[in-house]
């Protein structure tokens, strides 16, 4: 059967953003996300609204982050704990700023996250569940967590794998400083647009299920999924959270090997999934 869409992904831009150097450009790159974003939305017949564009700015200096701040966010998202805690420390100052770590946590990490984050997108594990949850009682705080879902079926992606998590979600209800919002996924980094659509639509198939029987305290309306590449797909695909860095800040000097792993080995996902 043919999709009903054809987006095709932007991978070609991919280390091509020019480096956004001033407001105005985080102004104009901004804007013209949020115009993919509702275009995409037109697209799929949804409102605009219901999508939440979560600026992604790890590897990117002070500086660059509080011109994103003076261009209006207020919400950043930084992969890895111990860099996000660092910039977290040095813009004090921007008191309506505030921190999503979208990237794998170890449980000596989780001292920190509780510390500072208001959101956690990459939850995969009980064992760092019991560890946030030790800190954040300690801490006096909560956080709103997402779940993070294996959809590309490669080994060295993270994330619960779709079979597990069902059993997963049923034993978050124990920790109650987590307020669980839904689920958040990495899509196989692919030129080819329907297998990366195969992973959002596994996501929002996986969630839907979930719902059906989720204790009453988990949230499932969230789903995050879609970057600067493949965020309009995804949106095709219901996204409800889309995590952008290049597409505002500019291409990373930093490989992308250093935050994922690459590996082409995996099966596709629809074609394994119990859920299906
Ligand atoms: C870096 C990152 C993104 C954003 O990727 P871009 O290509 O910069 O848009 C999204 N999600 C996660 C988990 C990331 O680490």
């Amino acid at each position: 059967m043919p999709a009903p869409f054809a987006t095709q992904t932007g991978h070609d831009q991919h280390g091509r953003y020019p480096e956004a150097t001033t407001v105005e450009d985080f102004r104009r790159n901004l804007a013209a996300v949020q115009a993919r974003i509702a275009a995409a939305c037109r697209r799929a017949g949804r409102d605009t609204a219901t999508v939440r564009l979560l600026p992604v700015s790890k590897t990117k200096p002070e500086a660059s982050l509080r011109l994103a701040h003076a261009a209006g966010c207020r919400l950043l998202g930084e992969n890895k704990p111990q860099e996000a805690f660092g910039k977290w420390e040095a813009l004090q100052d921007l008191a309506d700023l505030h921190w999503s770590v979208i990237g794998h946590l170890q449980t000596n990490k989780a001292k920190l996250v509780a510390r500072f984050a208001s959101e956690f997108q990459a939850l995969d594990s009980l064992r760092v569940a019991e560890a946030l949850e030790r800190r954040l009682q300690a801490e006096g705080r909560s956080l709103d967590v997402f779940v993070q879902v294996n959809t590309s079926g490669e080994a060295s992606k993270y994330g619960v794998s779709p079979e597990n998590v069902q059993d997963f979600i049923q034993k978050l209800p124990a920790f109650q400083a987590l307020r669980v919002r839904g689920l958040m996924t990495l899509a196989l980094f692919s030129a080819e647009a329907e297998r990366v659509r195969q992973c959002f639509m596994l996501l929002r198939i996986l969630r839907d299920q979930l719902r059906q029987d989720a204790p009453a305290s988990i949230g499932l309306d969230e789903l995050s999924m879609g970057m600067s590449g493949d965020f309009e797909i995804a949106i095709e695909e219901g996204a409800t959270v889309v995590r952008v860095g290049q597409a505002i800040f500019g291409a990373r000097s930093i490989p992308d090997s250093h935050y994922w792993p690459t590996e082409t080995t995996g099966t596709p996902p629809l074609l394994t999934c119990q859920f299906q």
